[in-house]
């Protein structure tokens, strides 16, 4: 498979790269390229300019006057993933940085890149030109070859980093539009054609990760059909913070990924967590209620049955493995 022709444009700064996509309109930014490159050899992309970011060095992780820890998207999830900083502050992310495909991968994916990838779907991430005659709901067609009978496009977001990141509270800063700051959660649309609120000219330039305080119980699971290379069949990020006497919930975050095409919190079952002792029996009680609130998307070969049954027994897992990690007083 050949890359189409493209223009290579190197930007030396965040805003350089603003006024680039804004100066050629159909041009795509590129952090490390491991999922755009796969696109366009498949065609789905075929952008004329590609504005790189490649030659900016990321800036090491920080803690900001107001107390958060600054993340440049720009940092490899190698680099994400060795982070003493990051390990310590948000290990859920450290963690799923690491369970990103392979390590050739995470050598050059971005979190940045990891976070504003496109929604995925087995027939549509492949050639077409042999393939498909009539393009698919992604492709501009009135098709879903996935779900023959569908009405609209089923692909799924499948980003490994986000889940963590939105049950710890992230927000990130957005460039192109003057300057704006929002959470994480509110980046992902749920619209499988446009995954992201982001306008063309847009670039995410900052990920901000308030403090944990100190009674915090956390975990992260993806679940896949090898151990190895491979994109979640589903994942659960939990994160439980305590009141002082070390056994009441004061707040519970679980966002789960790859079941839309968003990443999803789980509201409810957050609620049925929240001010409530912590015991083996709640937690089985709230992975009923997620699964009682999440209808998952079949993707990549998974029923719908089998991905509820992996989202019931997931949850409990990072539940249990979360309310594990508890420090007691
Ligand atoms: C074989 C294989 C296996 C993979 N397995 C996984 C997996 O298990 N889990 C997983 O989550 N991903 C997986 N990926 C997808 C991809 O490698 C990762 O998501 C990676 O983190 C993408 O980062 P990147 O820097 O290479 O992104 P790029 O390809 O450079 O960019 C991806 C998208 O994000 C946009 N973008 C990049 N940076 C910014 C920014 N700062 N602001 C705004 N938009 C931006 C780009 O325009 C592009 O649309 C896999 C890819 C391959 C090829």
């Amino acid at each position: 498979m050949h890359l189409p022709r493209f223009r290579h444009l190197s930007a030396t700064s965040f805003e350089e790269a603003v006024s680039l996509l804004n100066e050629y309109p159909d041009a795509a930014l590129m952090a490390g390229g491991t999922d755009l490159l796969p696109r366009m050899k498949y065609r789905l992309d075929s952008p004329e300019v590609i504005v790189s970011l490649k030659a900016l060095p990321a800036d090491s992780p920080s803690v900001t006057p107001e107390g958060n820890l600054a993340l440049d998207p720009l940092m490899t999830l190698t680099a994400v993933n060795r982070s003493d900083m990051i390990r310590e502050w948000a290990p859920l992310l450290s963690e799923a940085a690491q369970r990103v495909a392979t390590q050739e991968i995470r050598n050059m994916g971005t979190l940045g890149g990891n976070l504003c990838q496109q929604t995925r779907c087995l027939y549509y991430n492949q050639r077409h030109s042999f393939q498909f005659v009539e393009p698919c709901y992604k492709r501009g067609g009135e098709i879903c070859y996935f779900i023959p009978k569908g009405k609209k496009c089923w692909a799924v977001f499948m980003a490994d980093t986000a889940p963590p990141l939105i049950s710890l509270g992230a927000q990130v800063k957005i460039i192109g539009q003057g300057i704006r700051q929002i959470l994480l959660e509110d980046l992902y649309t749920g619209e499988t054609e446009k995954p992201l609120a982001m306008a063309s000219g847009e670039v995410l330039s900052q990920i901000l990760i308030p403090k944990a305080p100190g009674n915090r119980g956390a975990a992260f699971f993806k679940s896949t059909l090898r151990g190895g290379l491979e994109f979640a069949t589903l994942s659960v990020a939990a994160v439980l913070d305590m009141e002082d006497d070390g056994e009441t919930c004061s707040t519970a975050r679980l966002t789960i990924g790859a079941v839309s095409a968003a990443p999803l919190r789980v509201r409810k079952a957050e609620s049925a967590l929240t001010g409530k002792r912590l015991s083996k029996e709640l937690f089985s009680q709230v992975a009923d209620e997620v699964v009682a609130e999440i209808r998952p998307v079949p993707h990549h070969g998974h029923s719908r049955a089998y991905l509820t049954e992996c989202l019931r027994a997931e949850t409990r897992h990072a539940l249990c493995s979360a309310g594990e990690g508890i420090k007691k007083n």
